[in-house]
């Protein structure tokens, strides 16, 4: 099929390489001249595991292309994917001025049928007003349909999770349209629900809310583990180990973060207080994520007493391992938060210390753990990049000026590194 897809961004660019690779005439488009043009020459703007040599290929192979020209997109291919941000509005509404120009743009450069299908994560009714705009500028009165095709790849696993999904759904209101799209998705093999348009709009917000909602709940429950001794890694293990529970997203640390859980998070609160429901469990969930990361801070004074003139090293800066993303990261906030008290803070990250560069000042990027480590009073891990998981702890302790480790993620051993000689403080491992 010939698919363009608005807004090359992780998603944008994820799935425009990954439908190139199952042999379909791909347009990735974005407004960001510079972007494309980079693209254009082979440098992908992210850092998502497998994407650049897919881009390349397929872009070798002349299955996928890059515009800055939504006319180009729009007039080269039946189905049109939006992609673009949906980032939040200060009041936590998601804000769909992106949504509403492309929409634009499509009518406009319309010259025949179009399959319009809204990717990017929005509130219900998005659906509805990209359908009233596309009526209003259309030209000519071409026919048109749109439909919900939520996504749900992770970063740093989205390649695989694009083409493995655990489902696909698909809001549809013709026969047309259904048709079309499971004839796109048929190459997956994977499991496709349709609904109505609605419907897949709220199976998004729901699934991300519900996610966020275990991450806090299982914080909760770290926050009890402390006080009572209890280690809320086992907790964890023997709640997921029941099937109605399931063992994913019960991981206990410094909070959630990223581009989607907490604006997506802040607009599903929103949008239900439109309809006339005060939601009151995601409020907490929000509350309960906001409290893990002051809970976090709170662990580092209790241990270094002062933080001033401190020098404290942070492994990790992107909001989760095999991403450079930086938005909404946890670590940063945790980093803001330490030069506030004063702190030297020397960080390390695998990937994300270019993006990092941009947005931290008065901090000492390293080539490496051991170098953060060397001199510092602390180490804290606040990303879980495997490569953290295998440090030589013999020589990390022999760098650390106090052999003392912040386990943001709880990816140690507490008896491993108490054995070791390390003063080790986790987030619910039971010991305050
Ligand atoms: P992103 O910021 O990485 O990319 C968005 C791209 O859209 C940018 O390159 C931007 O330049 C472009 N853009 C914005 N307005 C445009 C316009 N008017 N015309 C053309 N291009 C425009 O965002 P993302 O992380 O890819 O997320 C996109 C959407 O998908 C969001 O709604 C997000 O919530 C959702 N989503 C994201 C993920 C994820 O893991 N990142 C997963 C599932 C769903």
């Amino acid at each position: 099929m010939n698919i363009s897809i608005i807004g090359s961004g992780y998603v944008g660019l994820v799935s425009g390489a990954c439908f190139a690779e199952l042999g379909n005439q791909v347009i990735c488009a974005d407004h960001d001249t510079k972007k494309i043009s980079g693209l254009k020459q082979g440098i992908v703007p992210i850092y998502e595991p497998g994407l650049q040599e897919l881009i390349v290929n397929n872009f070798k192979n002349k299955r996928l292309k890059f515009t800055s020209s939504i006319r180009e997109a729009v007039g080269a291919s039946e189905v049109i994917f939006i992609a673009v941000g949906t980032p939040a509005l200060e009041n936590g509404e998601a804000d769909l001025t992106g949504i509403e120009n492309v929409a634009r743009g499509i009518a406009q450069n319309m010259d025949g049928y179009r399959l319009i299908v809204e990717k990017s994560t929005v509130p219900v009714e998005t659906c509805a007003w990209v359908k009233k705009t596309i009526s209003t500028y259309v030209k000519k009165g071409h026919k048109f349909d749109v439909v919900s095709n939520p996504e749900f790849l992770r970063e740093g696993s989205a390649i695989n999770d694009f083409t493995h999904p655990d489902r696909i759904v698909l809001g549809v209101e013709t026969a047309k349209a259904k048709q079309i799209m499971t004839s796109l998705y048929q190459p997956l093999n994977a499991p496709i629900l349709v609904t109505n348009i609605k419907s897949a709009e709220l199976i998004k917000h729901a699934s991300n809310a519900f996610l966020a909602t275990k991450i806090s709940f299982i914080n909760a429950i770290a926050r009890i583990c402390d006080k009572v001794g209890a280690d809320v890694k086992e907790v964890a293990v023997g709640m997921g180990l029941d099937n109605r529970i399931g063992r994913y997203f019960l991981h206990a640390g410094i909070g959630y973060g990223g581009s989607c859980f907490p604006k997506d998070l802040e607009a599903f609160i929103n949008l239900a207080k439109k309809s006339g429901y005060d939601f009151e469990i995601l409020k907490a969930v929000r509350n309960t994520n906001q409290e893990q990361k002051g809970f976090v801070l709170q662990k580092i004074k209790d241990a270094l007493w002062i933080i001033r003139d401190k020098t404290i090293a942070v492994l990790g800066l992107a909001f989760k391992p095999n991403t450079d993303d930086l938005r909404n990261s946890p670590s940063i906030n945790l980093i803001n938060a330490l030069i506030q008290e004063g702190a030297k803070i020397k960080v390390y990250d695998p990937q994300a210390m270019e993006k990092a560069a941009k947005i931290l000042k008065n901090v000492a990027f390293c080539k490496d753990a051991y170098q953060a480590a060397e001199g510092a009073d602390c180490l804290i891990i606040a990303t879980e990049w495997n490569e953290f998981k295998e440090l030589d702890f013999i020589k990390l302790k022999k760098k650390l000026k106090r052999a003392l480790i912040i386990d943001g993620r709880n990816i140690y051993d507490p008896k491993l590194l108490k054995g070791m000689g390390f003063t080790y403080i986790g987030v619910g491992r039971g010991n305050g």
